[in-house]
């Protein structure tokens, strides 16, 4: 389940050396090379899934109490005043290592970093709509 031409393919699995914090069988947690922050890590899992849509259950179900773990950890060994998770899939949500991978970022006080949302307008109308295109009608 590996991907002969992907970095975080060769990453995870040790070919390319990497800052690793955490490691076992399914996972490598690795500092991020361009980091947002202080300590900010990627969570790569060691077989090959292109991203969200492909990753299999079981190896998604993993990883959010990997992500808690090392929350906790690096919040607390480098003085974090908060975190971002975040997970981006296909290009228009700014996935450019086509691995999947969870960011960890630390946030710090006048950390001067933005990863905020734009929000915009809905009426009842549209989110109705929308609800009903998820879920169909009558649920
Ligand atoms: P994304 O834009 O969500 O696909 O995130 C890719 C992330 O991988 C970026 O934050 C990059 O800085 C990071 N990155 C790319 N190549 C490497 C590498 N060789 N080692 C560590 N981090 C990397
Ligand atoms: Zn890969």
């Amino acid at each position: 389940m590996r991907d002969e031409n992907c970095i975080f393919c060769k990453i995870a699995n040790g070919e390319i050396p990497s800052r690793t914090l955490y490691e076992d069988n399914d996972f490598r947690v690795i500092l991020d090379l361009a980091p947002a922050t202080k300590g900010h890590a990627l969570i790569l899992p060691k077989n090959h899934y292109k991203n969200l849509y492909e990753i299999e259950e079981e190896t998604a179900a993993k990883v959010m109490p990997l992500a808690k773990k090392m929350a906790v950890e690096i919040t607390q060994k480098l003085g974090g005043d908060g975190f971002n998770l975040m997970q981006n899939n296909n290009e228009i949500a700014g996935q450019t290592v086509f691995h999947f991978h969870m960011h960890l970022i630390p946030r710090y006080n006048n950390d001067n970093q933005n990863l905020v949302m734009k929000p915009q307008q809905a009426t009842d109308e549209e989110l109705d709509a929308v609800r009903e295109a998820i879920v169909g009608n009558g649920k």
